[in-house]
């Protein structure tokens, strides 16, 4: 791997192979694939890592607003893709771009409708979200009649799956929550069949659900985010998979400080001994928020754990390389291969997705293939 010389986030397809054929390897051969590419790609990549997962075979994708989906169609994504949250003021594009939305209440279902109708489509295939415990979107089990009554008649739309999302699949200690969310869903699912006469694709576990429910949850199809990036939730888990994304930068300077000086705004570090101090271009514009100042995180150098001290800056932050031999320019770590973003995210008090999600698209991607 070639050493970094400015902040990088090199993205491993590898890696991200890796991830898909473990994650496969928990369900059965028939179960849909759908792969969950929302927020960039959980902040890795917008459309070579879609791309790569066309390659690969994935059944569907899935993003949370109408943009993503428009930029995935632009990258000449061929894939069905499945819009989570689809906004009625985003329908007309949504068509514009076949994409399929996620309906999860009465006046987005009927504002869509209204959209099919004018436009004269014929069967457009939407997906009908349940609420079962997150108490997030979607529509209840009593509200099965109401959707019969709407549907039943309507040829301009068609739905192609029912899906419900859990909440705490990760939680092992809420295990008796979560099997009460598959089996509520398969009561839904069974009075939707009754009622509607033929079944749609049935979904609910997202990746710590495919790890954790495969038995019980996997019905016709799985969607997966945080394990396709190398993220398990677990250590047992973590230890398979393999992150995809590793953020590197360069040291940009360094300098001693005598005891009692300080670093950076507000003089957030006062040394109590001559301190070795190391400036990285990377801030809290770049998705290293302030939690990780103060010696909460540490970037590695090598092999070395290099603390952050004082304030995180806008675009660049200060780590105490005391006794570690670097010099100007040489590479430094914060998250990936070798160290976790789980890892570091827990140091300030976070969690792999809201980090993950959060490198700033202003840092280069390298795709590593
Ligand atoms: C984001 C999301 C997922 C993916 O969850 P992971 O834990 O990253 O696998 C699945 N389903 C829905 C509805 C989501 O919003």
């Amino acid at each position: 791997m070639p050493k970094a010389t400015e902040t990088v986030l090199e993205i491993n397809l590898k890696s991200l192979e890796h991830n898909y054929g473990y994650l496969r390897s928990k369900i059965a051969p028939h179960t849909r694939f759908m792969a969950v590419v929302k927020a960039y790609s959980y902040g890795n990549d917008a459309s070579e890592i879609a791309k790569h997962m066309e390659t690969l075979g994935v059944d569907y994708f899935a993003v949370a607003y109408a943009c993503e989906g428009i930029a995935l169609r632009k990258a000449g994504i061929k894939t069905p893709i499945l819009v989570l949250h689809a906004i009625p003021s985003h329908f007309e594009d949504i068509i514009a771009y076949d994409l399929e939305p996620d309906l999860y209440n009465k006046k987005g279902l009927a504002a869509f409708q209204h959209v099919a109708a004018t436009k004269g489509l014929n069967a457009y295939p939407i997906h009908i979200k349940f609420n079962t415990g997150l108490n997030r979107l979607g529509f209840e089990e009593a509200d099965i009649d109401y959707l019969h009554g709407q549907l039943h008649a309507d040829k301009h739309i068609k739905v192609i799956s029912l899906f419900s999302h859990l909440a705490a699949s990760e939680d092992m200690s809420v295990r008796d929550f979560t099997i009460g969310q598959i089996d509520k869903f398969k009561s839904i699912a069974n009075t939707f069949v009754d009622r509607f006469g033929y079944k749609p694709l049935l979904h609910i576990l997202n990746t710590s659900g495919i790890l954790n429910y495969a038995d019980s949850g996997q019905l016709d199809m799985v969607r997966s985010g945080i394990g396709l990036y190398g993220y398990g939730n677990h250590p047992e888990f973590d230890r398979e998979l393999k992150p995809i994304g590793t953020l590197k930068s360069i040291i940009s300077q360094i300098h001693t400080i005598n005891e009692g000086e300080s670093v950076g705004y507000n003089m957030g570090f006062t040394a109590t001994k001559p301190t070795r101090i190391a400036i990285i271009p990377l801030g809290h514009a770049d998705g290293i928020g302030r939690h990780f100042g103060k010696e909460k995180g540490y970037l590695i150098i090598g092999t070395q754990k290099a603390p952050i001290v004082g304030n995180v800056c806008m675009d660049m932050l200060m780590i105490d390389v005391s006794g570690i031999d670097c010099r100007e320019g040489d590479e430094v770590v914060i998250f990936g291969a070798t160290v976790s973003a789980e890892d570091f995210a827990k140091t300030g008090n976070t969690i792999s997705y809201e980090l993950i999600t959060g490198i700033s698209q202003r840092i280069k991607r390298v795709i590593v293939r």
